[in-house]
Parts: structure tokens; sequence; C-alpha cells
């Protein structure tokens, strides 16, 4: 049976030690603050923002929410993030995507300034990642990496399969993967023999967006299994990518859903103001 990865843990450690750096920029009159931006008022995004506004209470850093209504224009929302661009007490601007379709998601994302994004999803984030120089990375595919590391499991040398090519998940991940000396494959819709290339993975990254897609035929006995889907059932259950109760039987080690990959991604954005802070 498969050692469980508990997220839960590893994230309120994470926080932890965010929260005694925090104490110490404080203690050198350093202060940070993260501007929110929501626009319109999308019930999940909602308890997203909510629960980022608390992480950056516990950790002692101050958020400042700006709640724009549905109808806001592009230009108004580019004109806000100018204005906190120019802001030098922000040092984080976070936009709660997605933003409503009359506004382009790409020209919000290039709008904020490198410095101070947090997200890790502006081009020069991204970039700075493929070319190995320091940035935001962004959060969850970061949140993996820390899961893996602060669970002993070797990543230099392994075969590591990352499924799933989205650029806030699946390519940053594989890049991620590659500066760790992982020999990676990234595998999509278009790829052939999808349970082929799994079962010859040592390290397992699901990210397709699909309910129990991946079922324990995929999994090469002993392999470290990272689950990022999140899927929620008429009963409110929640399940995620891999079929769990099959995978927990090849597996060495797994992260389950919940509390697996999910509470990372507010640790490491967490992480990603602190960096902001330094700057
Ligand atoms: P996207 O929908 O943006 O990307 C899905 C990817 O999976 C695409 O690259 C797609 O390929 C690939 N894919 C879809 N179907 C198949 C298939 N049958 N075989 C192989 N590849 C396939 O999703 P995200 O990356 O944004 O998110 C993935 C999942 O992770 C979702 O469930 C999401 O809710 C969850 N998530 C969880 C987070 C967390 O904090 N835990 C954070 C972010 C996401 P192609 O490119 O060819 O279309």
């Amino acid at each position: 049976m498969a050692k469980i990865i508990d997220g839960k843990k590893i994230s309120a450690e994470i926080k932890e030690e965010l929260k005694n750096e925090v104490a110490q920029l404080k203690a050198q009159g350093i202060e940070g603050t993260l501007a929110v931006i929501q626009v319109g008022n999308d019930p999940a995004s909602s308890v997203y923002v909510n629960n980022k506004k608390k992480a950056c209470a516990y950790i002692g850093i101050n958020s400042e929410s700006f709640e724009l209504p549905e109808e806001t224009t592009q230009e108004e929302l580019l004109a806000l993030i100018a204005k906190l661009n120019a802001d030098d007490s922000i040092n984080g601007i976070l936009v709660q995507l997605p933003v409503p379709k009359h506004i382009d998601e790409k020209t919000i994302i290039n709008a904020i300034s490198p410095k101070k994004d947090v997200d890790g999803f502006h081009p020069e984030s991204v970039g700075s990642l493929v070319i190995g120089q320091p940035g935001f990375v962004s959060c969850t595919p970061a949140g993996i990496i820390e899961l893996l590391k602060r669970s002993n499991v070797t990543i230099d040398g392994k075969n590591c399969v990352i499924v799933g090519r989205s650029n806030i998940v699946g390519k940053p991940m594989a890049l991620l993967m590659l500066r760790e000396n992982a020999t990676v494959t990234i595998a999509h819709s278009h790829t052939k023999n999808l349970k082929e290339i799994c079962q010859n993975a040592d390290i397992l990254i699901i990210a397709i967006g699909k309910r129990e897609f991946i079922t324990g035929d995929y999994i090469k006995e002993g392999a470290v299994v990272i689950d990022v889907g999140i899927h929620r059932d008429e009963n409110n259950k929640l399940a995620g990518d891999v079929k769990y109760d099959e995978a927990e039987k090849k597996a060495s080690q797994i992260t389950p859903v919940p509390g697996g990959v999910g509470p990372m991604t507010i640790a490491m954005l967490m992480n990603n103001c602190v960096k902001a802070m330094k700057k």
C-alpha cells in the first residue's frame, strides 16, 4: 500500500516557515502587501480569494482587496493594474482567474509587472524558468516539487511522465522536473499509447482535468503518483484525475484528493509573496 504524501501537513510546515521569515523581515522594517483583484462574483473564485487573504493574514502579510463588478471594462482593469504596478507599497499583484469573457486573460497577465507577478504567469516569469534564471514560478508545480522533496523522493535521473500541458500546470511542471534532472516526458490529448508511456514513469504527474481517468493499470509498481485534478460530484465528494483505490495498490507514494496538491498551491503563493517582499 502506498505511503500518503500529506499536502496538508507539508503546506502547514511551509506556512509556519514563511511566518517566521515574514516576522524577521518585519523586524528589519520590510512590510509585505498583496493586492488581490477579483472581477465579478463567481462563488468558486470568491472562496479562492478568501483563502488567499486568510493565508496572507496567517503569515503576516497585508492583503488589499479590489472587488470589481462583473461589467468592469478591460481598460478599467488595466488602469488599476498600472496603478498597483507603480505603487511601491504593493509587492505582489494577483488577478483571480478566470476573468469575465469580455476581458482578455492574456492581456491582463501581460500587464502585471514581472516584479509583482506572484502567480508566475507573466511571459517573463515563464521565460526565466525556461532558461534557469530566478523569477516567480507558477504555484501548483512549485508546490509539487516541495511535496516530492519533503517526502524524500529522489528526482535526479528518474523517468518523469507529466500528463497535461497547460500553461499553469503541465508546462512549468516539466521545466521544474527538468531543472531537478529528471528525464521528462510530456503527454497530452494527442499522445499515442498513453498507458504504455505512463507505465514507464518512476514519477507520474497527472493534470488532465478528467475524473479518475488514470486507473491502476497505468501505474508502474512502486511509482510515485501525483494527482493534480480536482473534481466535485453531485454529492460534493471530491476526487482527482487518478482512481485512487487502484493507484494506491501500485504506487510507493501517492497524493490524495483532497489533501495532496491542493493545499500546496496557496502555500507556494505565500512563498512567492515573501520572495516579492525581498525584491
Ligand atoms: P487544462 O484543461 O488547461 O489542461 C488539461 C491538459 O490535459 C491539456 O494539456 C490536455 O491536452 C490534457 N488532456 C486532456 N485529456 C487528455 C487525455 N485523454 N489524455 C491525455 N491528455 C489529456 O487543465 P489544468 O492544467 O488547468 O488543470 C488540470 C486539472 O488540475 C483540473 O482538474 C484542475 O481543476 C486541476 N488543478 C488543480 C490545482 C490545484 O491547486 N490542485 C491547480 C490547477 C489545476 P491538450 O493540450 O492536447 O488539450
